[in-house]
Order: C-alpha cells, then sequence, then structure tokens
C-alpha cells in the first residue's frame, strides 16, 4: 500500500469560482461544484460525507473552510415541508 496524497485546496467562504492558477499565472475561475461522488482514495483521506468540491475546468479539489455556512447550495437545496408549512430541518449532525 502506498500512502496516498490527495491534494486539496480549502475554499473561501463563499468562493465559487477556483483560484488555481496554470503556468501563466491566470486564474482558472472554474466553477466549483459540489462532487457527491468522491473517488475512492479521496473518500478514504476525507471521508465519505465531507462536503468536497472540484473544479469543472482543472479538477482542483475543494473543501470548505471551516465554518463557512455559505457554502453547500443550502440556500438553494429544496427542503421537505411539513403538513403546517414549515421547513423541516434535515440537517441533524
Ligand atoms: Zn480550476
Amino acid at each position: 500500500m502506498s500512502p496516498v496524497t490527495v491534494k486539496i485546496k480549502e475554499k473561501r467562504p463563499g468562493q465559487r469560482a477556483c483560484g488555481e492558477k496554470d503556468e501563466k499565472g491566470e486564474l482558472c475561475c472554474g466553477h466549483l461544484k459540489r462532487w457527491y461522488t468522491p473517488s475512492e482514495d479521496v473518500a478514504k483521506e476525507f471521508g465519505k460525507n465531507v462536503e468536497i468540491y472540484r473544479c469543472e475546468r482543472c479538477r482542483t479539489l475543494y473543501r470548505p473552510a471551516p465554518g463557512d455556512r455559505s457554502t453547500a447550495g443550502q440556500k438553494y437545496e429544496p427542503r421537505p415541508v411539513n403538513v403546517l408549512g414549515a421547513f423541516v430541518r434535515t440537517d441533524h449532525e
């Protein structure tokens, strides 16, 4: 077994575009998408249920900065609504 080293960057709060620079020093600016199906290596390194984002262009991996509440598309996630029409919290963590 060789040690697995997965390169992952820390996403700034609210960051949605990739800040990785190419050889010419130009920003990638690729869209950071939530990566729901991490590879085995990544799952092993960071756990299966961690929030990981991946750049659509250069595939750089990002994890949210600690305490960043602006990630995970929380604003856009459909939430179940109970009979009273109130939002039901589903994030029991
Ligand atoms: Zn990128």
